[in-house]
């Protein structure tokens, strides 16, 4: 699961990572206050769980608390690439000297945790590795032989950071590496990791991936960083035993089976389109299931085509050919929808949707049902 900025900040100051002192927000009023609280001048950032939220317009400097409000109220409600504003973030606004990056992922072809530092933060570490190759640096870390703060030095060194700023960038890294262990993270990043006036190196940003797999482990996340770390949609998925997770293109994607669900992500990337969401209804799916499942993909934001991918085993295509006319008819979704439906009772299971009269297009192989997908995903018919 991923953290919001404030909550993956709460987890920071809990291995003593710097952060500027901060207060989340649901209203304009209560930004106007913790704006009082903090003193000076803010910064009002969106809290959503997704990056590039400073290009979107979701992060603003206010000189006051009446500015605060007012950018509080401009920013709440905003749609951040399919992402309602909710929440916002109040943080003491500081003076930047400049913006590093540094964060540790799991390497899983080494199967070892991995670092990667950069001089150029701020901005998003893909476009950074492919246009300043030379600032940034990649290595992983032997967790029998631990982390120390030489090798962080002398990598941070080859990306172009001075020698003092490399050593306040050691120490940030040992700390994120404790945390990357005890916390259970996937991924753990700082972007950017801001140098001050004065020479020292705090977290801009925070962000946080934690392992659900690990969750029996870790009460605290419950008590102390729920509920807002989920994403509401997540969370109804969960609570209707069906897996899903949030992505960040305009293809809602539904299949039956984890592995169906994965090729089918990877075909939609294969033709050049981007899927909003992994959702698998599991097997033998029940129309009650297949119901709650259509729903949610129905109702995801940004999102300009669905495309439902059955291979029926035990699942029967009627029974779900079925069901996506009804929520069609009872939602009224004015986009199109691809389906792919192969297997027990297929005949039936098409002429159902055929003679639907929807805005359904059903096709039976599954590169021709991605190509029609991929080609609505672009505004294409
Ligand atoms: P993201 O766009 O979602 O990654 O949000 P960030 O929290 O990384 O903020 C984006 C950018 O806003 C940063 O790289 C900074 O340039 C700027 N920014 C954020 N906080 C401050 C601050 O306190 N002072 C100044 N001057 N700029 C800030
Ligand atoms: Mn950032």
């Amino acid at each position: 699961m991923k953290t919001l900025e404030y909550e993956g900040k709460k987890v920071f100051r809990k291995y003593s990572l710097p952060v500027p002192r901060g207060i989340p927000a649901v209203s304009p009023e209560e930004a106007r206050t913790a704006a009082r609280e903090l003193g000076g001048e803010v910064v009002v950032k969106a809290q959503v769980h997704i990056g590039g939220r400073g290009k979107a317009g979701g992060i603003k400097f206010a000189a006051d608390p009446e500015e605060a409000e007012k950018k509080a109220a401009e920013i709440l409600g905003m749609d951040i690439r399919g992402y309602t504003v909710e929440r916002i973030y109040i943080e003491e606004k500081v003076d930047i000297r400049g913006e590093y990056y540094i964060g540790i992922t799991t390497d899983r072809s080494a199967r070892l945790p991995v670092m990667i530092i950069s001089s150029e933060g701020g901005m998003d570490i893909e476009t950074v590795a492919r246009e300043k190759p030379d600032r940034i640096t990649k290595f992983n870390i032997d967790p029998l032989w631990g982390l120390h703060p030489y090798q962080v030095r002398k990598e941070a060194l080859r990306t172009g950071i001075d020698a003092d700023k490399a050593r306040a960038v050691a120490g940030l890294a040992m700390k994120l590496y404790e945390l990357y262990l005890k916390e259970d993270a996937t991924l753990v990043e700082i972007n950017p990791a801001i140098v001050l006036p004065d020479g020292e190196v705090i977290c801009g940003d925070s962000k946080l991936v934690l392992d659900d797999n690990a969750g029996f482990r870790h009460p605290e996340w419950e008590s102390e960083i729920i509920p807002d770390v989920y994403d509401p949609v997540e969370i109804e998925a969960r609570e209707n035993g069906i897996s899903f997770v949030r992505l960040e293109g305009n293809i809602a994607v539904i299949g039956n089976g984890a592995g169906l669900v994965m090729s089918t992500l990877d075909s939609l990337a294969l033709e050049g389109g981007s899927a909003a969401n992994f959702l698998d209804i599991g097997g033998g799916a029940l129309a009650e299931r297949t119901e709650k499942a259509l729903k949610l993909a129905f109702g995801l934001s940004g999102i300009d085509v669905v495309f439902i991918n059955i291979f029926g085993g035990i699942t029967r295509c009627d029974e779900v050919a079925r069901g996506i006319v009804a929520v069609m008819e009872e939602v009224k979704l004015d986009k199109p929808v691809v389906v792919r439906l192969i297997g027990h009772n297929e005949e039936k299971g098409r002429r159902i949707l055929e003679e639907s009269g929807l805005n359904i297009h059903i096709y039976e192989t599954m590169r021709d049902a991605t190509r029609q997908a991929v080609s609505f995903s672009l505004g294409g018919a």
